[in-house]
């Protein structure tokens, strides 16, 4: 894996005298670092993931984390795990544990550092009061309507607010009255003091705290002002002594204000915020409207179906850590904003798990094939290597028999061109067993094919030829006696944004085949004892993670990770 990195992200360069060097190349933000700690502007890394508690994360969060926590690592500093909770109407303690489990699972590491901002609500009120007493913050009675009408607009200079003249005394009664709870919502806000003729809006005197009777999941009723997240967040890094405050393009213009809150609190050695591109994948859903719809209407079974995008979607998809790493890696890190296609992710989860795990047998669409010259009531056992590129995971020992199951479409009645597989009087390869050649078949009422018939080659045990002579055909079975009955699903993509998410109506435009439920597959024997989330190659099918949810004593289900086959080729 780490190879497939260095393939990607560093230059094979050759010096002058024809050796071979190697240069890594490093991308902005840790060329930012390195510059950083050269003229020490800081000491060490700190870094830090702020979630809002308001949904699941994505895999567009999960670059973020890695991207975080990799930084601290790599430069031997530290990484803070931090909610923003400073809007109550949205959060939920739901969110906070199922954040918490996702980012454990993708092995960051905040060690025994996770806050909440609500922790420093209390500085946060210190801090406002601060800036008021140095003229810098005023309480204001305009409406949100009214301040956004002050505000100006992109061409236009805003225009002073009638309550800006404020003494420091009455600013700091007022404010103290908000918090008291004298004042209802939106009747009183308190802005930063900066300029109103600004280019960059966000500067034009800010509203920094507002008035809001709502119950927090943390703080409880013990305020009823709330900061706002411009003003919060700058103040919640520092507090932290975060050095590299990452976090996506749209805050780029409120970097100003960021500098602004750190300055005007005096905060010695503050953090610096820096700004990158978000993930997007392209034809795939990840905004949380969306994703909060499907689950709404019941079109998804949770945040974490595995047709969804969110990391614990994909964790029960069986995705792994390792591939989400791998993907995260390729993807790099720029400013400028691009869409990753799908099958990139695809790609990584095949490339981690094809030499990790063992190589089964398994049969989605059985239909029986009897050896009639096989003895009736005999089995024998066959040893099958675990997995040929990886002779470490060994091998299995499976049994063989008269009756086996095959897939329905290894068989056709009238074979196509360069089919060879079975048909009548063909002979093929079952896959590390024998030389079978077919011989009969029969047909039910309607039709459809119940059973093939063929005879074996007692000669070619293990599947090898016994006399130079060959097939072109190998497909895999399973025996009846000891197979293992699951149930398989297999997924396509939900919604194509491409194609548009809504539907001229307004509905969904829900792709109908994005779920498939096979009910009566048959697995080797092998698999007794799998447990959720353990994953497998189904030989010629894919590869295939038990069901967490679903997953029953008496019953597995399988959720398909993804198909073996691929058109994707790595960008260059
Ligand atoms: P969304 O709009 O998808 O819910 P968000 O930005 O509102 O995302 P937050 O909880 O505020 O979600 O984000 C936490 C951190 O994750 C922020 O630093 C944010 O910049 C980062 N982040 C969010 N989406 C992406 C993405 N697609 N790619 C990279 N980083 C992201
Ligand atoms: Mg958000």
């Amino acid at each position: 894996m780490c190879e497939m990195k260095n393939e990607v992200r560093n230059e094979i360069e050759k010096s002058g005298d024809g050796e071979v060097q190697e240069k890594v190349s490093r991308h902005f933000i840790e060329q930012i670092i390195d510059k950083d700690l050269a003229e020490g502007v800081y000491d060490t890394v700190h870094t830090r993931f702020p979630p809002e508690p308001n949904g699941y994360l994505h895999i567009g969060h999960a670059k973020s984390i890695l991207l975080n926590y990799g930084l601290a690592k790599q430069y031997g500093g530290k990484f803070n795990m931090r909610f923003d909770d400073t809007n109550p109407t949205k959060e939920k303690v739901e969110f906070v544990e199922s954040i918490k489990a996702d980012i454990e699972w993708l092995g960051a590491d905040w060690e025994d550092r996770l806050f909440f901002a609500s922790d420093y609500f209390g500085q946060m009120y210190e801090g406002a009061v601060k800036l008021i007493k140095k003229g810098k913050a005023y309480v204001s009675d305009l409406t949100a309507e009214e301040i956004r009408e002050y505000r100006g607009t992109l061409t236009e200079p805003g225009k002073d607010d009638p309550y800006a003249g404020r003494s420091v005394e009455e600013n700091l009664k007022l404010f103290e009255e908000m918090k008291e709870g004298k004042y209802g919502d939106g009747e009183k806000v308190l802005r930063a003091r900066i300029d109103m003729a600004s280019p960059n809006i966000n500067m034009r005197d800010p509203v920094i705290y507002r008035v809001a009777h709502m119950t927090h999941h943390n703080t409880g009723d013990q305020w009823c002002i709330y900061p706002m997240y411009d003003f919060a967040h700058p103040i919640e890094d520092a507090i932290e002594g975060i050095t590299h405050s990452i976090c996506t393009l749209e805050f780029e213009d409120h970097r100003p204000l960021y500098d602004w809150v750190v300055r005007e609190l005096e905060y010695p050695n503050p953090p610096k915020q820096i700004e990158f591109a978000k993930l997007y994948l392209t034809n795939v859903v990840t905004g949380k409207r969306y994703i909060k719809k499907l689950v709404e209407e019941g079109i998804v079974d949770g945040w974490d179906d595995p047709r969804l995008v969110s990391i614990a979607a994909l964790r029960r998809r069986g995705f792994t850590p390792e591939s989400i790493k791998l993907f995260v890696d390729l993807c790099g890190i720029s400013k400028s904003q691009s869409s990753v296609d799908y099958a990139m992710l695809e790609y990584c989860i095949r490339e981690d798990l094809k030499a990790k795990k063992p190589r089964m047998m398994a049969v989605l669409d059985p239909i029986k094939l009897v050896i009639d010259n096989y003895p009736e009531g005999q089995t024998e056992m066959l040893e099958i290597p675990n997995n040929l590129e990886n002779p470490e995971l060994g091998s299995r020992q499976v049994p063989f028999g008269r009756e086996l199951y095959i897939e329905r479409e290894d068989f056709m009645e009238v074979p196509p061109k360069k089919y060879f597989r079975m048909f009548p009087g063909n002979e093929v390869r079952l896959m590390n067993a024998y030389f079978v050649t077919c011989t009969d078949f029969v047909k039910d009422a309607e039709g459809n094919i119940t059973e093939v018939h063929c005879t074996y080659d007692p000669a070619s045990r293990g599947g090898n030829s016994p006399d130079g002579r060959k097939v072109k055909g190998t497909i895999h079975w399973v025996p009846v006696s000891e197979a293992i009955k699951a149930e398989v699903r297999l997924y396509e993509n939900i919604i194509d944004e491409e194609k548009g998410v809504y539907n001229e109506d307004g509905s969904l435009n829900l792709n109908p085949n994005s779920l498939t439920v096979l009910k009566e597959c048959y697995l080797e024997p092998a698999f007794a004892g799998a447990k959720a989330y353990d994953s497998f190659q189904f030989v010629r099918q894919g590869f295939f993670c038990v069901d967490a949810r679903d997953s029953k004593a008496e019953a597995m289900v399988f959720n398909r990770i993804v198909s073996l086959k691929s058109s994707y080729n790595l960008p260059k």
